[in-house]
């Protein structure tokens, strides 16, 4: 189960990675906390008239499309959009949006997807949100909530029966270590970074934070799967600029240089060995368990 603040992050954190566990026969679903109005259309290609009217409607399409793409299910909870607070000081947020949802309120939502899916794997973000997006620091709070009251029958007793997830892991597929590889490799054959001001970014993000890939416990394998990884985000027209950053770098070269995702292990209750491969490591027989 990949849990997401808005339409088009399942799409950009550990896309190929679900895409992968699907084509292995997995379940995947991916959850979707809120509906993602307040995005802002990122596309130029997108921004014309009829569009912004019914962005709502036009994200759940966005949705669907992203979905089949990647080859998982995907369910809404049905919270509101916080948007991205900007300007100096920063704007309240607005009444009714998921950041201001009372922590239980949102963590009894998704533990009823987590007693209905059963998901022994949880994927979210980190207590940052990845980056600081109130929506994604909520998802954060609420996913860790969920993990630890899913299984506990004295929690939340009208949200379905207890299921205990076995694993929660954070998405940290935005590196500093992978953008420099990929420097490295234009300067090699000379011409020049087209990710040279994302980098710049993320070196400042670093010096004050370190590298993310200092968390990272687990690297899965999923080269095979970046084509479908970017046609899921394609399929957020509004949001992903085809020409913009993420489809800057040439596939061929991503899978040959860097042809994992990155995962830091935030809880377990199953043993396993780090680094691990696989998000699955130490969950025995997760194939074969037969419904009782
Ligand atoms: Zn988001």
């Amino acid at each position: 189960m990949a849990v997401h603040a808005h339409p088009d992050d399942e799409s950009s954190k550990g896309a190929a990675t679900t895409a992968r566990y699907a084509a292995e026969g997995h379940e995947v679903l991916v959850v979707t906390l809120t509906g993602g109005e307040r995005g802002d259309i990122l596309n130029p290609a997108m921004n014309i008239p009829g569009i912004l009217d019914r962005i709502s409607d036009v994200r759940r399409e966005e949705m669907a499309e992203a979905a089949k793409a990647l080859g998982v299910r995907q369910t809404w909870l049905g919270f509101v959009d916080s948007g991205l607070p900007e300007g100096d000081p920063l704007p309240p947020l607005p009444e009714g949006c998921f950041a201001l949802v009372p922590l239980d309120e949102a963590t009894e939502a998704l533990v009823k997807v987590v007693r209905e899916f059963k998901p022994h794997v949880i994927t979210t973000y980190d207590e940052m949100g990845g980056y600081p997006h109130p929506d994604h620091i909520m998802c954060h709070k609420v996913s860790a909530a969920a993990f630890d009251a899913a299984g506990d029958p004295e929690r939340f007793p009208d949200a379905g029966e207890p299921w205990t997830p076995l694993k929660l892991y954070y998405n940290h597929g935005f590196s500093l270590a992978r953008l420099e590889l990929f420097a490295e490799e234009y300067e090699r054959i000379g011409e020049p970074f087209p990710m040279q001001d994302w980098m710049d970014r993320m070196r400042k993000y670093a010096a004050e934070r370190g590298d993310i890939m200092a968390r990272v416990t687990t690297q899965v394998e999923c080269a095979k799967y970046f084509p479908q990884r970017d046609d899921a985000l394609r399929a957020h027209a509004t949001q992903i600029d085809p020409n913009g950053a993420f489809f800057a770098i040439p596939l061929e070269m991503q899978q040959r240089l860097w042809p994992t995702e990155e995962f830091e292990l935030a809880q377990t209750r199953v043993r396993t060995a780090i680094p691990e491969t696989d998000l699955f490591a130490g969950i025995e027989d997760a194939d074969e368990e037969a419904p009782r």
